[in-house]
């Protein structure tokens, strides 16, 4: 050892910017069991610095991945200088500009058995909150050590992160007919991905099962961000246009991205943000089997929300309501999850039912279908159209059953008993069996997917009944 243990620390540093305490070595106190410290240091890259109360200094190690909680692998740790004793209760942002800038955390602290205590080689027995358990440091050429778990795992039945993992699938699908046990998220349109975390690093994968971790360097932050938390996050990659909408055509260009020094440009000029949606796998252990609302529990609690990443809301109530958030807010639609299913990876389930809204407006009815089976002699569906000009002539437009429910369906009938009429009055009446016509008066709201080019409703949906419209207005709205 040299003369002055911490000569290097003290050469690193300009004490007048650093909070960092300065170079004192101290002697220790008789009997007292030497200490350590693990600290979380997110400095230009996040790293865990190991630190050993040793003659009156603290030899230390900086551990890229963190202290390994299993026997395999072992991590790297690379021997760094001896740092003061005082270092042990340090935990402060290190100026910008400094040495080691950046936010320094203790991660685990407390105290250590030495079996061996050599230049090259370190058996230990460490006695901390997290970390408890014999390890070896051992060097392996020059300031690189390699830091192995001797014990065996606190948790035997811990597995490490598993990189094979597949996104479950939605269908595509008509709301649920009711509410009840179901879950609403929005459906962002995107790139769907994987999101491995171990050592606060990060691995992305796509649904093929591509690595797609180096065409989105801003996504890095989010590994950073969860520390020693390991797990496989699901959500969906999204480019947002100046209006914060997911824009599909702006997110084309970082897919397909061939050299690093373009990922890095365009996560530059078009970032992205991953929208965080559920968890597959967590400390060591599959959540695969939980139910979508235990996981989506144990999502919330990571509390993941950064420039780069975000966890939206899922919400219980009505899906008609939420698509028509969906509508307001430019979005695709929502998804669908059955409370109580389970994440089945890569398969597709109707557990997960995408529902989409590609346009709404309002209709006028002008007559309804009676229902059949257990609905006969019931309202079964409308008939809808809207006028060539405000005031003008009605044309027929289609038929709406979907999305009404036993509610809707009395409140419909109620609103149309009173305005039958013998006769149609759309210009260009459609032939069905048993129509009823009524005065185009009730104005209602339909959700449909587009329209056909003879210029009818593709797969409408009632969503509800407006009467803060005027019928008489109610014209076709967009292409
Ligand atoms: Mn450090």
């Amino acid at each position: 050892m040299a003369k002055d243990p911490l000569a290097s620390y003290r050469a690193k540093r300009d004490f007048e910017q650093t909070p960092e305490p300065g170079a004192t070595v101290a002697g220790a106190e008789p009997g007292e069991q030497p200490r350590f410290v693990v600290q979380e240091h997110h400095a230009r890259a996040l790293h865990w610095d190991l630190r050993l109360e040793h003659d009156g200094v603290l030899w230390s190690w900086a551990v890229p991945k963190g202290i390994p909680m299993r026997n395999r692998p072992n991590h790297l740790a690379v021997r760094t200088e001896d740092h003061p004793l005082k270092y042990l209760d340090f935990e402060a942002d290190i100026p910008a500009g400094q040495y080691g800038a950046g936010t320094m955390r203790i991660w685990d602290a407390g105290t250590y058995e030495a079996e061996k205590l050599r230049d090259d080689e370190v058996i230990v027995t460490f006695h901390g909150e997290r970390v408890h358990g014999k390890y070896a440091l051992f060097r392996t050429g020059g300031t690189q050590w390699m830091l192995h778990r001797m014990s065996p795992p606190d948790d035997p039945t811990r597995t490490a992160v598993p990189t094979d993992l597949a996104p479950m699938l939605a269908v595509a699908a008509d709301p649920p007919r009711d509410d009840d046990g179901w879950v609403y998220e929005m459906k962002w349109d995107g790139m769907r991905a994987l999101l491995a975390v171990e050592g606060g690093r990060m691995h992305v994968t796509s649904r093929s099962g591509a690595d797609i971790t180096g065409r989105f360097p801003e996504l890095r932050g989010l590994g950073e961000a969860m520390g020693t938390t390991e797990a496989v996050l699901d959500g969906e990659i999204v480019a947002l246009d100046a209006s914060g909408r997911p824009s599909f055509e702006r997110l084309q260009p970082r897919i397909h991205v061939a050299s690093p020094a373009k990922a890095r440009q365009l996560a530059a000029s078009d970032p992205v943000v991953v929208m965080l949606f559920d968890v597959v796998w967590l400390e060591g252990h599959s959540t695969a089997a939980l139910p979508y609302r235990d996981r989506r529990a144990l999502l919330e609690r990571l509390a993941l929300a950064g420039p780069h990443w975000q966890t939206p809301p899922a919400r219980e109530g009505s899906c008609e309501a939420l698509l028509r958030a969906a509508a307001e807010l430019g979005l695709e639609g929502v998804v669908a999850k059955r409370a109580d299913s389970p994440y089945l990876p890569g398969k597709r389930s109707d557990a997960w039912r995408k529902v989409k809204v590609s346009a709404a407006q309002e209709l006028v009815v002008g007559g309804w279908l009676p229902g059949k089976g257990r609905l006969a002699g019931r309202l079964g569906s409308l008939l809808v159209g809207y006028h060539e000009a405000p005031g003008g002539a009605l044309r027929y437009a289609g038929r709406v059953g979907s999305g009404i429910n036993e509610n809707t369906r009395a409140e419909l009938e109620a609103a149309l008993s009173t305005r039958r009429r013998p006769d149609s009055p759309f210009r260009d009446p459609p032939r069905l069996p048993d129509p009823v016509w009524v005065d185009p008066e009730l104005v209602v709201e339909v959700a449909f997917h587009e329209w056909t080019t003879g210029g009818s409703l593709r797969a409408p949906r009632f969503r509800g009944i407006r009467d803060d419209k005027d019928a008489r207005d109610i014209v076709r709205e967009g292409p």
